[in-house]
């Protein structure tokens, strides 16, 4: 496939919703490796202490890594904890290990609690290392780690599952991020909605996309994932679906999101959405 054109500047996108298992992990990797394997730059920053997206990005997430608490703990800049993805030659991860697990609590006493991810990341000069897009998969509650990742970030990426309940909480969301952009960070950009694991064969899946897009109009993806047990299957064998499967419904619709992000750059004004792919 032919590579896609780099955002003029790098891109802070974090994937948030505080609602468990709708899509915000199998989204960050499978949309990084989409861009990554068409030439464009990304770092992955893994926030959740599960490190389901390292395992996907085959990146070593032993105990004692250096990882996204050092990150966080200011110990360690990003250029020196970020680790090659074999997925893709300018795919990068910034891990996270069982570290992670108690730095919700550990952050509570810190100066600049809910900062600390932004001035790390202003301090490095991503665009200097090549990276065009920063993905940051966040754990499912909106504590300090989707705090910090929401201060850090020009833009949040919410996935919705097309299932029962799949607005229930995305209220409480926007009200966190209205604070955030109230107090903390005022230029975060609810810039994507993304839909995911949609069943065509039911009605529901249809209704609930309707129900988005109508509240959401045009920040929804025309690109809808599908539910798909080989999306399921491939960190299981530390690939995203791009590398278990690279010709299946998933992997397809992956590379779609993929290119219809890159096409919209909020921070430009930039809704050059390009037609499908003939490939
Ligand atoms: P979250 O990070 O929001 O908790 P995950 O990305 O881990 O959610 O997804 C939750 C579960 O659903 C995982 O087991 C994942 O493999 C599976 N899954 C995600 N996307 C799909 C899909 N499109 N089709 C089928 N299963 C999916
Ligand atoms: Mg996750």
């Amino acid at each position: 496939a032919p590579a896609l054109p780099r955002p003029t500047e790098t891109r802070i996108i974090t994937i948030a919703n505080q609602k468990g298992g709708v899509g915000k992990t199998t989204s960050t990797v499978n949309l990084a490796a989409a861009l990554a394997m068409r030439g464009l730059g990304v770092l992955v920053i893994d926030m959740d202490p599960q490190g389901n997206a390292s395992t996907a990005l085959a990146v070593d997430h032993r105990e004692g890594t250096p990882s996204s608490y050092e990150l966080l703990m200011w110990e360690q800049a990003a250029e020196d904890l970020m680790q090659k993805s074999p997925h893709a030659e300018r795919l990068f991860c910034i891990p996270a290990t069982i570290d992670l697990a108690g730095s919700e609590i550990e952050l509570v006493g810190l100066d600049y609690r809910e900062r600390r991810l932004a001035e790390v990341l202003d301090k490095d000069d991503l665009a200097s290392l090549g990276i065009d897009y920063v993905f940051i998969d966040c754990p499912p509650s909106l504590g300090l780690l989707t705090v910090n990742a929401m201060v850090a970030a020009h833009e949040v990426l919410i996935p919705i599952q097309c299932e029962y309940y799949a607005l229930e909480g995305v209220g409480q969301l926007l009200r966190n991020v209205e604070l955030i952009q109230q107090h903390l960070n005022p230029s975060l950009d609810i810039s994507t909605i993304m839909l995911t694991m949609y069943d065509g064969r039911t009605k529901l899946a249809e209704q609930v996309a309707g129900e988005v897009r109508n509240h959401f109009g045009d920040r929804v993806l025309k690109t809808v994932i599908p539910r798909s047990v080989k999306v399921s299957e491939a960190p299981g064998f530390g690939m995203t679906i791009l590398q278990y499967d690279a010709g299946s419904r998933g992997a397809l619709a992956y590379l779609d999101a993929a290119r219809e992000l890159n096409g919209r750059d909020p921070r430009f004004g930039g809704d050059e959405d390009q037609t499908p792919d003939a490939d």
